[in-house]
């Protein structure tokens, strides 16, 4: 093995949570799979064809970087889109290769515009609306004149999209407020037809607002978290199950951990009673310890504050680990497996024999979300699909 530690993607486990997310969407709506963050930590170049064999073609990510990583392996049917970040250099590459992106300023309205004409060719947009979020999209006060904008260079254009996000539809804390976002949007589109604006796609769903909130399912959805397996809040997992009971079916979790994270053990080492582990003092023995180490440390994600406070799978059994995480190492107490030898499998993240490590018992303890500590999975960690 060339690398200290790699990732696995469950190709039946993302066939199996897309299959489920489709399965909410009961008018047919387009089904983009969001792959920023390197597809949530899972690898964009990895995770794209797998998508396609199950039938998604459409693909949402953040900055134009990930679009052309995404480009180089999208098969001819599929499509890209920006929901972010494009600098005015790269719009003739994204207008010339039909990438449609979110327009949500009049500095990068005006600029599609101009590439546009230059290239004789249109810009295919996504008019994104500023709805109670307040983070990005045109303002109620900005709306005429962007539509009069728009309506004018018509010939420029293609209104691929009118959008908007939700702040936080997995959660009831913000219910009255994603009513009132819902309500703004449909609001908003209702002005862009009176100006003879009419989108392809009306978007405004991800994975939560999918789940819980099927009107604004529209006419296509961006799908992230979900796919990869988990839900975007333990309120809505409890809903699930819930709903499951109410219709009679018997509860069980329907997305299912599409990756694993894996290494094995470097050595192997025998410490007496009362010696200190690893840098520092923060873990002493009180017993004749074995301990064995783990090519795997904060530089690969693995963060600082598991220190003494991780766990991790060998032989089939939880072993902790013990002393602080080191940037390339961890150090596990391996005195209660039997015969631990180099070359071992070790599971961060996965099932080994009856045991599972799941990411968010790992993001409970660190107090991120599951979102966060995918994300922070470096890019350099090799993926690999199975089956
Ligand atoms: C991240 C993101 C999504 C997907 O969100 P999930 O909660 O992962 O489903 C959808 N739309 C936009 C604009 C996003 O930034």
């Amino acid at each position: 093995m060339l690398h200290t530690t790699y990732i696995e993607l469950s190709a039946k486990a993302l066939q199996n949570n897309i299959a489920y997310m489709r399965d909410q969407l009961s008018n047919g709506a387009r089904y983009s799979m969001v792959i920023k963050g390197n597809a949530y930590g899972h690898g964009i170049e990895t995770i794209i064809p797998v998508a396609e064999r199950f039938g998604v073609d459409h693909f949402s990510v953040f900055s134009v970087a990930e679009a052309r990583r995404a480009f180089r392996v999208v098969s001819k049917g599929s499509e890209v889109m920006i929901l972010g970040w494009i600098d005015k250099d790269e719009l003739e590459w994204a207008i010339q290769n039909n990438i449609s992106f979110y327009v949500f300023t009049f500095d990068r309205l005006s600029a599609a515009c101009r590439v546009a004409r230059r290239l004789k060719k249109r810009a295919r947009i996504h008019l994104e609306m500023e709805t109670g979020m307040h983070r990005t999209g045109f303002s109620e006060k900005e709306m005429e004149k962007m539509f009069r904008y728009v309506s004018r260079y018509s010939a420029h254009f293609t209104i691929e999209g009118i959008c908007t996000h939700y702040a936080g539809a997995e959660s009831i804390n913000n219910y009255t407020r994603i009513r009132k976002q819902i309500a703004s949007f449909n609001e908003n589109v209702r002005r862009a037809k009176s100006e003879g604006i009419v989108p392809r796609y009306r978007h405004t769903a991800c994975s939560a607002a999918v789940l819980r909130y099927p009107e604004t399912v529209m006419d296509l959805v961006r799908v992230g978290i979900a796919n990869y397996g988990f839900w975007p809040s333990d309120e809505l997992r409890m809903n699930h199950f819930i709903d499951s009971e109410k219709k009679g079916v018997a509860p069980s979790d329907q997305l299912i951990r599409v990756l694993s994270w894996k290494s094995t053990v470097m050595s192997v080492n025998h410490v007496g009673a009362g010696e200190y582990i690893s840098y520092g003092t923060t873990y002493l023995t009180n017993r004749d310890t074995t301990i064995a180490t783990v090519p795997v440390g904060y530089g690969y994600g693995y963060t600082r504050t598991l220190s003494n406070m991780g766990h991790v799978l060998l032989h089939g059994k939880r072993v902790r680990v013990v002393g602080t995480v080191n940037m390339n190492m961890l150090v596990i107490d391996v005195t209660d497996v039997k015969r631990p030898r180099i070359g071992d499998e070790v599971v961060l993240i996965g099932t080994q024999g009856d045991l599972d490590i799941s990411v968010s018992s790992f993001g409970d303890m660190t107090n991120s979300l599951n979102y966060e500590l995918l994300a922070r999975l470096p890019s350099h960690i090799p993926r690999k699909v199975v089956d």
